[in-house]
């Protein structure tokens, strides 16, 4: 089964990552642009950081197999320096344009502070404006009222709900996304926020549709491989194949493909791996015998 992770920040993990997601059937991914654990102090950080997400890591992850996709935002941690938030705000247009930009986001709440709002609605505005989805992640304190909030805001701005989804959900979340037309990410993490088991248990009383599940795995303690950890653990639950592959495949490529920037035709077409290649003059290769697929 050919699966998708529709959340996970690539360019924190390394081509041993890479391998096993192929390996285990990972064949494309969706990298979100995130903060860098802590905050950037320069608008040009950004320009440059967004440059490696459609330019370097596609190239990195095409290298090993895997269709890397990305979606374009400043996320809520660094919303309070004003000077940067507006200076990124006017460069996005631009990569919001870009192939491979599937989505604005991750955007959302953290704190739920005023200046939070207001880049949160900006970025909502300009998902509006280049007819694109919005992913939007729910704050890690106060996920409840985060999530509602979020819904409002949603509203607020008149974003179709079938464009937005709504990550890192809990049992706590999920039938309030549910209640509304948004579709409803899980991060499944080691030991916390949400596990295997628990989503096998979602999956069996809310079903299939509309759901996604990722591993948001980064620079922290996570995992790369829980998309297809998690797929076993539903088939030893007794999950049909056909919800399976719904959620892990189906799902993530119907909510991004409202982008227009990417289809399963696409992304079901064997990639060819050619280690030949080179990006602006460099390897993934440290002098090891390139691997070539016909
Ligand atoms: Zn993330």
């Amino acid at each position: 089964m050919k699966m998708f992770d529709p959340h996970i920040h690539m360019t924190s993990r390394t081509t041993d990552d890479y391998q096993a997601m192929a390996a285990a059937g990972i064949a494309a991914v969706v990298e979100p642009a995130f903060w860098l654990g802590q905050p950037r102090t320069h608008v040009g950080s950004f320009e440059d950081y967004f440059l490696s997400l459609v330019g370097w890591e596609r190239f990195r992850a095409a290298q090993f197999g895997i269709r890397h996709f990305c979606t374009i935002a400043i996320n809520p941690k660094e919303a309070n320096n004003r000077y940067l938030a507006e200076g990124v705000l006017e460069l996005m247009p631009r990569y919001l344009e870009k192939d491979g930009v599937v989505a604005v986001g991750e955007i959302g709440y953290d704190d739920m502070t005023d200046a939070e709002e207001r880049l949160f609605g900006a970025q909502l505005e300009l998902a509006v404006e280049h007819a694109l989805p919005v992913l939007i992640h729910t704050p890690h304190r106060d996920k409840k009222r985060g999530t509602e909030r979020s819904l409002a805001l949603v509203r607020e701005h008149g974003i179709a709900e079938d464009k937005v989804l709504i990550d890192h959900n809990t049992e706590e979340t999920l039938p309030l996304v549910l209640e509304t037309g948004c579709w409803a990410g899980h991060s499944i993490y080691p030991d916390t926020k949400m596990d295997e088991a628990r989503m096998v248990a979602l999956v069996q009383r809310y079903g299939a549709e509309r759901i996604l599940i990722n591993s948001a795995a980064d620079w922290g303690v996570s995992d790369p491989l829980k998309v297809p950890k998690t797929v076993a653990a539903m088939r030893g639950a007794g999950i049909d194949e056909e919800a399976i592959e719904t959620i892990v495949w189906h799902n993530p490529l119907q909510f991004f493909a409202a982008s227009g920037r990417i289809s399963a035709a696409d992304v079901l077409e064997p990639s060819g791996v050619d280690q030949s290649r080179l990006w602006e003059g460099n390897s993934v290769l440290r002098g090891q015998t390139p691997r070539v697929d016909d």
